[in-house]
């Protein structure tokens, strides 16, 4: 039978990687290709596309983010397990570890829902982190969330503006949080145009109509500002790039700035890249010399980053009469931390050659680091430490309470350690759960992201030996036997268990 042509966005892609891993075998990055597509074969999306178009569109994002080879091949392979026959022990074996565990990730970042209950939030973004624990998982995440935003007009409108809202509450502060400038603009925008379909209207319209001119004038400074860095022998200018104020940054701008858009002094901004912190220094003066800077508006977070670790020159100049234009000055590293933070640039070593797999918890990221002070509490609080061994995060689930609070569990674990987890009392008369709002049995496995809520009857004489049977935790194991001890001792009723 002859070979099925390769797809262009496959064709695409590798052409991509090729250049960015030279000498680099991708056969399995051809491979991962194949085995996605077997296994989706038939499936569609509710475009009505093949499945497989999603799994390249994700990829190539990927590809873009400048990640290493294996976040890539996850990208293609990330819903292999949750939408077909093959699971991650068929990914391991196929594409190793390290593949397999961003795909499994992934996979459990699916059972997270968000229920749009506001005292959830935060915690439900920390639970998000906690269960990817690589940031290469945090990012497939973000680009199959932009592939499914750029693609939500295919579905039904309640699940559409589930995902906006998601996107918009959820995914974008952590991208926020991560430094990750740009997915955290296009995710959104592109939830805006759902979450708020009015005001998405009436910015796109105010930027449709202001920019154009602004743009124009943008092109004469740009142009007169490559000349001087030209003429100056010193300075190696990599880029200079003139763009568009995200529209939802823009909206939130406008609402603090009476709806004006005159007010608005970066619509449009010119970013200047350059190889070296004195060279951005240089042009921050010679941009100086060229235009009258606006005072107060000239901001140093190369000395001074922000607390996610941004950092860039900015100032904002007087370019003519009434025209105000803002410029960012920074290296290339700094702008590629910029875009997709701290996969960056200190995921590869000068060689183009990946380091050691990246793990949140570089000191330079305030956020991470509260999230590794956040696992070690969930660990050192949990009462299974016999199971762990150094480096190896519990297989753990995160549920919530009524009120919000985030309790820890083993995977699998049940209502019942849950009601134990909270106190003996409620463990012991625990009659029933109800299970995100859904009377469940006791013995139902819980996922992360449940909110859990126990019912009790006090007049419960003690818990139900059968219980042991399917407890997960030593606490609620522990406390059950004791418990029928004790009853057995004042009643003589049961055999010692
Ligand atoms: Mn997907």
């Amino acid at each position: 039978m002859e070979k099925p042509k390769e797809p262009q966005v496959l064709t695409q892609l590798l052409k991509r990687l090729a250049a960015q891993f030279p000498g680099a075998d991708l056969d399995m990055v051809r491979l991962a290709y194949e085995f996605a597509d077997q296994a989706h074969q038939g499936q569609k999306r509710t475009n009505g596309e093949p499945y497989i178009t999603h799994a390249l569109a994700v990829a190539n994002k990927l590809s873009t983010m400048r990640v290493d080879l294996n976040t890539v091949i996850a990208g293609l392979l990330h819903d292999v397990p949750e939408d077909t026959s093959y699971t991650v022990p068929d990914i391991r074996e196929n594409f190793g570890v390290d593949v397999a565990a961003l795909v499994e990730g992934i996979t459990k970042l699916g059972t997270l829902k968000y229920r749009g209950m506001e005292r959830y939030v935060e915690n439900l973004r920390k639970m998000f982190l906690a269960i990817s624990k690589d940031v290469r998982v945090v990012l497939i995440k973000f680009a199959d969330r932009l592939h499914n935003l750029e693609t939500l007009d295919a579905l039904a409108p309640e699940k559409r503006q589930r995902i906006a809202l998601e996107s918009m509450e959820i995914f974008a502060p952590i991208a926020h949080r991560l430094g990750m400038w740009e997915i955290k603009g296009q995710l959104e925008d592109l939830s805006f145009k759902y979450t708020d379909q009015e005001s998405y209207a009436w910015v796109s319209q105010l930027m449709a109509t202001t920019s154009p001119s602004k743009e124009k004038n943008l092109a004469k400074v740009m142009a007169l500002l490559r000349d001087k860095l030209d003429e100056n022998q010193t300075i190696t200018v990599l880029d200079i790039e003139g763009r568009a104020k995200f529209l939802y940054s823009l909206y939130k701008k406008l609402l603090r700035h009476d709806r004006d858009i005159s007010k608005i002094y970066d619509l449009v901004a010119v970013r200047v890249i350059v190889e070296n912190v004195t060279e951005c220094y240089a042009v921050l003066g010679i941009i100086h010399q060229l235009w009258k800077p606006l005072r107060g508006r000239i901001k140093d977070y190369i000395a001074q980053p922000k607390p996610n670790g941004y950092q860039s020159l900015h100032t904002t100049v007087f370019v003519g009469p009434g025209e105000i234009v803002e410029f960012q000055i920074r290296t290339k590293a700094m702008d590629e931390e910029s875009h997709y933070g701290p996969a960056a640039h200190w995921y590869y070593t000068e060689q183009g050659k990946p380091k050691e797999g990246i793990k949140m918890n570089s000191p330079r990221y305030a956020w991470v680091t509260e999230l590794v002070k956040l696992q070690k509490e969930i660990r050192d609080t949990t009462e299974y430490l016999e199971h762990l061994k150094i480096d190896v995060f519990p297989e753990n689930i995160f549920v919530f309470t009524p009120g919000g609070d985030v309790i820890a569990l083993p995977d699998q674990a049940t209502p019942v350690d849950f009601a134990y987890h909270i106190h003996s009392d409620i463990g012991n008369h625990c009659v029933a759960a109800r299970i995100n709002n859904k009377l469940m049995p006791l013995s139902t496995p819980l996922k992360s992201g449940d909110m859990v809520d126990i019912v009790i009857d006090k007049k419960r004489a003690r818990p139900s030996p059968d219980w042991l049977q399917f407890v997960k935790t030593r606490t609620a194991r522990e406390r059950i036997k004791l418990e029928l001890n004790r009853s057995r001792q004042l009643f003589g009723l049961f055999k010692k268990v």
